[in-house]
């Protein structure tokens, strides 16, 4: 029977440490400070939004939420970021998704200033990444609390069999590339993938992020492999479920995060503590 991965546990964990970063900046002279860009009424992002809020400023970081209607235009958008990225009160810059049709997330993103892209999107950041480049930038925070999940239960990466279900900028491909820096070897499958069961089946640490409620089940996993579930998703009765089923598969893995409670909570706690790494690396000359 697996161990459940606390993430809500972890991340409080992770939060306490931002925290006391944030009083020793304080010391400095120094709040960090976030901008989130909030387009249109998508109920999900509004409450995602204000849970980031309500953690931020217990914590002690300002944050602000620049809010537009649906019809913003690009232009509007653009302009916001560049103030943004001026402002020397803001050190992070969120744009939330998803954005309305019209707008194109790459263009928004592309706009923020590297050194203030709390989410680790801006292709400068991404490509550090992938080159493995020494030095600091920011990483994507779901990716990033994954490893910070797998790191405190002790998951030995290098030379291990790494499957990611789901490829987006998102998730997927971020995870791929910390993985592969930490020496394991990385299978990540998407769409078009063929024999999806075979390959998962192969995972001694398997990463569910598609966005299908429970599609994997226990013919899916190896015994003993450490499972994380990114998915979020309502079933047919209204019940929050990731994309593993969890109860078929907890008896055979050796690890498993649950939906809720799992990688969520360690998304947040990551994204803060990112905001708090650009403002120490901006006061430390580190950037
Ligand atoms: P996305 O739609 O951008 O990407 C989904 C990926 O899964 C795509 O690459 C697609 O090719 C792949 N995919 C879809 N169906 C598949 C299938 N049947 N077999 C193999 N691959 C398949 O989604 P995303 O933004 O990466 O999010 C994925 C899920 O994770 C969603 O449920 C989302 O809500 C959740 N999510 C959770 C957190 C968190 O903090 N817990 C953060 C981000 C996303």
């Amino acid at each position: 029977m697996a161990e459940i991965i606390d993430g809500r546990e972890l991340a409080k964990q992770v939060n306490a440490q931002t925290s006391q970063r944030i009083k020793r900046l304080a010391q400095r002279g120094v709040q960090p400070g976030i901008a989130d860009i909030l387009v249109g009424n998508d109920p999900a992002s509004r409450i995602y939004s204000r849970t980031k809020r309500r953690n931020a400023e217990k914590m002690g970081i300002k944050f602000m939420i620049a809010q537009f209607p649906e019809n913003a235009t690009e232009e509007e958008l653009l302009k916001t970021i560049e103030q943004f990225n001026r402002d020397d009160t803001i050190n992070a810059i969120l744009v939330q998704a998803p954005l309305p049709d019209h707008l194109d997330q790459t263009h928004l993103i592309n706009a923020i200033d590297p050194r203030k892209d709390v989410d680790g999107f801006h292709p400068v950041n991404v490509g550090k990444l992938y080159n493995k480049q020494a030095g600091n930038y920011p990483v994507a925070c779901t990716p990033r609390g994954i490893m910070k999940m797998l790191e405190h239960y002790n998951v030995d990466l290098p030379g291990k069999n790494v499957v990611i279900v789901g490829r987006s900028i998102l998730v997927g491909r971020p995870l791929q590339a910390l993985m592969i820096n930490a020496n394991a070897t990385v299978t990540i499958a998407g769409r078009h993938t063929q024999h999806l069961s075979d390959l998962t089946r192969s995972a001694d640490i398997l990463v569910v992020a598609a966005g299908h409620p429970q599609m994997i089940g226990a013919e899916d996993v190896k015994p003993g492999a450490v499972v994380i579930d990114v998915g979020i998703n309502r079933n047919a009765k209204g019940k929050l479920v990731g994309d593993v089923d969890f109860d078929a598969v907890r008896p055979l893995a050796r690890l498993i995060t649950p939906v809720p409670g799992g990688v969520g909570p360690m998304t947040v706690a990551s994204m803060l503590s990112q905001s708090v790494d650009l403002a120490e690396w901006k006061i430390n000359g580190e950037e």
